[in-house]
């Protein structure tokens, strides 16, 4: 028997989560309940027995021993690594290589807290498994498609691309997993369907995909860009920036730090759980509900944004903690939009469920479903795809 499984790998600057799937097993649409055979997450690396990578990923591979599926099992097809950042160099799926890993290590200034994290976990895998194929996943490579019109920012041309100044776009491998995903569930191939995704976890962000090519996305050269966030501020006048250096008194690396890790809901009402804001509503406190409603009125600008971007819109689904959880924010998000063919059902909208569903009612042009995202299947897919292509 070939080898079919694949063992998927994201590597952060503290954690290390894993996810091993059969491939033989997995089936797009299913959930990767059917062939994910195991799946955990290493924490606190740099600190204590967790040293550092190497030590994590020996943390994992000894795990995989204990239930007969270690890195060494002939099973074992290939490695597929989730990396942030692929800049304009990586759009694809790639075989990691000597090469490969010199031009991804050029471009750790565009993300310099994730990639470096990422290239340590490919090092310590390709260390421990050298003969092994091993994949690299871009989160920016689904967005590769943009056109120029929507990747570039109006910053004067020559300093935009000295320093590669443009839109990325993340969450790629979810946008891309949603958006075929949708697709399926309206019973149509993606090149016939338009859809705008709505990726609302702790991290959030929004893309137009016109017949399953993206066109535009939120997030930007950093995934700072777009949508209120958890703990990012999302769009903002970058005049506040000099505002905040020249009046303030705040240095760089303290506005980084203000705007990615105190903003967004944390920094308008202290919680950045969506639950948690929930319940403050319910007892009226107004500075969770200020939050909601920022975070809610941004959401419908890009709705009605990537309505005009798409011209037609056949689909929004909402994806990740927020968009399959809280139905609270799918119907402030979408209230009122019927002049754009957007009609929730309230019923449906509020039952829970694990699989994707339509929660738009049967009068709605738009068809509005919630598709649990899944990046580990999408990561596997890809790679298993790579390596048996
Ligand atoms: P993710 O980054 O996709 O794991 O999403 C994490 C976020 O999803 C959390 O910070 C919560 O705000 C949100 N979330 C998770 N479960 C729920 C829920 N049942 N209702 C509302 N929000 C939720």
């Amino acid at each position: 028997m070939n080898p079919s499984h694949v063992l998927v790998l994201n590597s952060g600057s503290s954690s290390l989560k894993y996810q091993l799937l059969d491939m033989a097993r997995a089936r797009p649409g299913s959930g990767s309940a059917a062939g994910r055979l195991t799946s955990g997450i290493v924490e606190r690396i740099g600190e204590g027995p967790v040293a550092d990578h190497a030590a994590a990923l020996k943390q994992v591979s000894e795990e995989l021993d204990r239930q007969g599926l270690g890195l060494d099992s002939p099973k074992l097809a290939a490695v597929g690594h989730r990396v942030v950042h692929g800049g304009t160099r990586f759009t694809e799926p790639t075989l990691i290589t000597d090469e490969v890993v010199a031009e991804m290590e050029k471009l750790v200034p565009l993300a310099p807290l994730h990639n470096p994290a990422n290239l340590a976990g490919i090092a310590v895998a390709r260390q421990l498994r050298p003969d092994l194929p091993q994949v690299a996943v871009f989160d920016t490579a689904f967005h590769a498609t943009m056109p120029e019109a929507a990747a570039r920012y109006a910053v004067d041309i020559e300093t935009a691309d000295r320093f590669g100044v443009r839109r990325y776009g993340f969450h790629g491998t979810s946008h891309a997993y949603v958006s075929r995903a949708t697709a399926r569930l309206l019973d149509k191939e993606p090149s016939e369907v338009n859809t705008i995704v709505l990726h609302l976890g702790n991290g959030a962000s929004a893309s137009a995909v016109r017949g399953g090519v993206c066109v535009d996305t939120s997030m930007g050269l950093t995934p700072l860009e777009g949508l209120v966030m958890g703990t990012r501020s999302g769009d903002l006048d970058p005049a506040a920036i000099f505002h905040l250096a020249r009046v303030g008194g705040m240095s760089i690396d303290e506005i980084d730090t203000l705007l990615n890790k105190r903003s967004g809901l944390l920094g308008l009402c202290g919680d950045n759980d969506m639950r948690e804001i929930g319940r403050r509503m319910a007892e009226g406190d107004p500075a969770a509900r200020l939050a909601f409603d920022i975070y809610v009125h941004r959401l419908r600008k890009y709705v009605g944004a990537y309505t005009a971007v798409l011209g037609r819109v056949d689909a929004i689904a909402f994806t990740a903690g927020v968009g399959e959880n809280s139905a609270a924010v799918r119907e402030a998000a979408l209230r009122g939009l019927d002049a754009l063919g957007i009609e929730v059902d309230a019923v449906s909208n509020a039952i829970r469920g694990a699989t994707a569903r339509l929660i738009s009612a049967s009068s709605s042009r738009v068809a509005v479903a919630v598709v649990p995202t899944d990046e580990e299947l999408e990561i596997a897919t890809q790679t298993y795809a790579l390596v048996t292509g």
